[in-house]
């Protein structure tokens, strides 16, 4: 009886110790590969990075519970990625991506994005990108209300919408940034807005992480190798004990 009360009373005081819960969202997966590379496929690398930085943050973060959105190969919606961290009531979303450029045309560095209006082609471009998965989804055009990831006319809507999480999701990504430079020694190219679905869709602070360019081969070396994939992951993990700390 005492052991069975002794049980009971850890088992609150646990729950009670995780008020944090931190969605890591590993972008594609299944028979949506996102980027390609010469070698590997970014759903992979996104995956590693993603299950490395949830390691961190378990062993070294016991008030945070960590949920996933996949844990393996396979193909998860936009929108469920969303709903799993919204059902979760989650503090807070990250979301990794690997990015790429076509053919011919090469760039290095990392990126992090919050939700917003992009400034810049670039940045537009990465959205689209990212948003086309939805055409992989099989009623993605009622789903999605007519959204054409591909139009860049969709992403008007995104002028006009508020994000009240944009102030507290702008300093992570800061904080995120500067670790991919400290610590794994990538080229910061910034912080920046863009109209990503996957971030519209989820009510808490969201970020989304381009890691690098699986289209430039010495990038994509770096990020489908252990080594580059765990200080990418240990950037993410600080960057985040940082953001938390302060809150
Ligand atoms: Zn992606």
């Amino acid at each position: 009886m005492k052991k069975i009360a002794t049980a009971i009373i850890l088992f609150v005081m646990s729950v009670s110790v995780q008020a944090f819960t931190l969605v890591i969202d590993a972008g594609h997966g299944g028979r949506d590969g996102g980027a390609l590379g010469r070698k590997s496929k970014e759903k992979n690398i996104n995956l590693a990075v993603a299950l490395e930085l949830g390691r961190l943050v378990e062993q070294n973060c016991p008030d945070v519970k960590v949920v996933y959105t996949r844990k393996t190969d396979v193909f998860v919606e936009l929108t469920e990625r969303a709903d799993i961290a919204n059902k979760a009531k989650a503090d807070l979303f990250i979301s990794i991506h690997t990015n790429a450029l076509a053919k011919g045309r090469i760039s290095r560095g990392t990126e992090t994005y919050t939700l917003g209006m992009h400034k810049a082609a670039e940045n537009l471009a990465v959205a689209q990108r990212e948003n086309s998965v939805i055409t992989l989804e099989s009623d993605y055009k009622t789903r999605y209300e007519g959204f054409d990831p591909k139009s860049s006319e969709s992403y008007i809507i995104f002028e006009f919408m508020q994000d009240k999480n944009m102030e507290q999701s702008v300093k992570l990504a800061k904080e995120v940034q500067l670790q991919f430079a400290s610590t794994a020694g990538r080229i910061n190219k910034g912080v920046y807005q863009a109209g990503f679905l996957v971030l519209r869709e989820t009510v808490m602070p969201s970020i989304l992480v381009e890691l690098g360019y699986i289209s430039t081969p010495d990038e994509e070396n770096y990020l489908s190798s252990t080594a580059g994939q765990k200080a990418l992951a240990k950037s993410i993990y600080r960057g985040f004990k940082k953001y938390k700390d302060r809150l």
